[in-house]
């Protein structure tokens, strides 16, 4: 591969000719409250390898997102898709709660084996609105109490269990009839709030509701545009749970798999849940997801007699578990974790530098290979996202609004790709009128 095969290659409109047919035919047969479509936007993925997106017109992006923060490992990382591809002439698909498979079981040691220790259990899904609402059920057998404490602009979900404790307003309140309201709802903390402030929240919370019976959050909070909650945060709320009982889920689902410059991101303070929620990165594109949790948790539900209280078809699904252990060792191959760790600074230093070219940029903040570029309004994050694309750099908005512009590049992504792609932003943010 020469160096112009590492790069962005644009060689005709954005979205091309293709896209724009494919376009009509998706408003035409998907349900429309799902892709947003637009003259410029977006364009139809064709395929992938590491870092590099590549269009049904021959454009070719550099990805910033790692999709959805999934494509940890690479897109179509060789490595993984030959372990698919081994295991899809071998067996497909295997029996869920019946007749379980021999990868299963690796893949069960083996993230009990990389999950913090005293996780120990796991219970396997396909998508990480599963596994919140697995967590949450199981706290609830734990506890016998009903209710939750959440955050405001919490992203867990939009499956109707998964909702009743996600806060981002927009996603809610159409479907507030049919969402329980057994949820609590706390502010997120910022480096600016404090730990103290946001500690005494939650006891407050305990005093006013004996029926709290878990309390669930995420790390860094994702897709909320990238909120990192200040030192000691984490550790507060574990001591608060210990001491009071109350099950405590970490929803891992966008931080797990290395993105933070951890394999999880409570390990930056050593913090060990009682359930973890992980999936998207779990196996780098194909669907699973899981909750990871401590035996005295899990336990609380009883051995199974026959039919399992709480399973589904694809529970356990072997080309997702042989892609998850393929998934896992290229991880642990290639040290991610530690290269995340070493180049985040590099990253961290690019993005501080876009505040000089413009007014509009509000906040820099994030950890590892997971930072948010805050605007001052949605519409010039709607416009970096767009003209990004028109240059050959995809980009994600986040943030309860979509103020903010998600970095979150495949963990593998090459430092030259990695600086190639942040010029072309700095450039394009050079561009905002002040
Ligand atoms: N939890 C977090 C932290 C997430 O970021 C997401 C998705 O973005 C979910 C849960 C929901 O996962 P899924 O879309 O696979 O249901």
């Amino acid at each position: 591969m020469n160096d112009g095969d590492l790069f962005e290659s644009i060689s005709g409109p954005v979205p091309g000719p293709r896209s724009l047919e494919l376009a009509q035919s998706l408003a035409r047969f998907e349900s429309r409250g799902v892709t947003y479509l637009a003259k410029d936007f977006p364009v139809f993925w064709e395929s992938a390898s590491g870092a590099l997106i590549t269009d049904v017109d021959g454009n070719r992006y550099i990805d910033l997102t790692a999709a959805f923060g999934v494509a940890n490992t690479g897109h179509s990382n060789p490595y993984v898709a030959a372990a698919v591809a081994d295991q899809a002439v071998r067996l497909m698909h295997g029996m869920g709660d019946v007749h379980p498979t021999e990868v299963r079981v690796q893949l069960l040691e083996k993230l009990a084996q990389i999950t913090p220790d005293g996780l120990e259990k796991t219970f396997l899904c396909s998508t990480g609105a599963e596994a919140v609402e697995f967590a949450l059920k199981t706290a609830f057998l734990k506890t016998k109490k009903p209710h939750t404490i959440a955050y405001h602009n919490a992203y867990h979900g939009l499956s109707l269990g998964a909702l009743a404790v996600s806060g981002i307003a927009k996603f809610r309140e159409p479907f507030a009839p049919l969402v329980t309201s057994g949820t609590t709802w706390l502010t997120y903390p910022t480096m600016a709030s404090g730990t103290d402030a946001a500690l005494r929240e939650i006891e407050q919370a305990l005093k006013n509701d004996a029926a709290i019976g878990a309390i669930i959050l995420e790390p860094i909070q994702g897709r909320g545009g990238v909120i990192v909650p200040p030192a000691g945060f984490l550790a507060g709320v574990r001591a608060i749970c210990d001491r009071t009982k109350i099950v405590m889920i970490l929803d891992e689902i966008y931080t797990g798999f290395g993105r933070t410059g951890a394999m999880f991101a409570c390990e930056h303070e050593n913090v060990v849940p009682d359930l973890l929620c992980i999936g998207k990165a779990i196996a780098n594109g194909v669907p699973l997801s899981a909750t990871v949790g401590r035996a005295a948790v899990m336990d609380a539900w009883e051995t199974s007699t026959g039919e399992a209280l709480h399973t589904s078809t694809y529970l356990g699904n072997p080309l997702a578990c042989a892609a998850a252990l393929a998934n896992i060792y290229e991880i642990e191959r290639f040290d991610l974790v530690h290269s995340v760790r070493a180049r985040a600074q590099l990253l961290a230093g690019r993005l501080a530098r876009l505040r000089q070219y413009t007014k509009s940029v509000r906040e820099i903040r994030g950890l590892g290979y997971m930072w948010a570029i805050e605007f001052t309004s949605t519409e010039i994050a709607t416009t970096v996202v767009k003209k990004a694309l028109q240059r050959g750099v995809i980009l994600l908005q986040s943030g309860p609004t979509g103020s903010s512009i998600t970095i979150a590049p495949p963990l593998t992504i090459e430092q030259s790709q990695l600086e190639r792609a942040l010029t072309i932003c700095e450039t394009i943010v050079g561009e905002i009128k002040r």
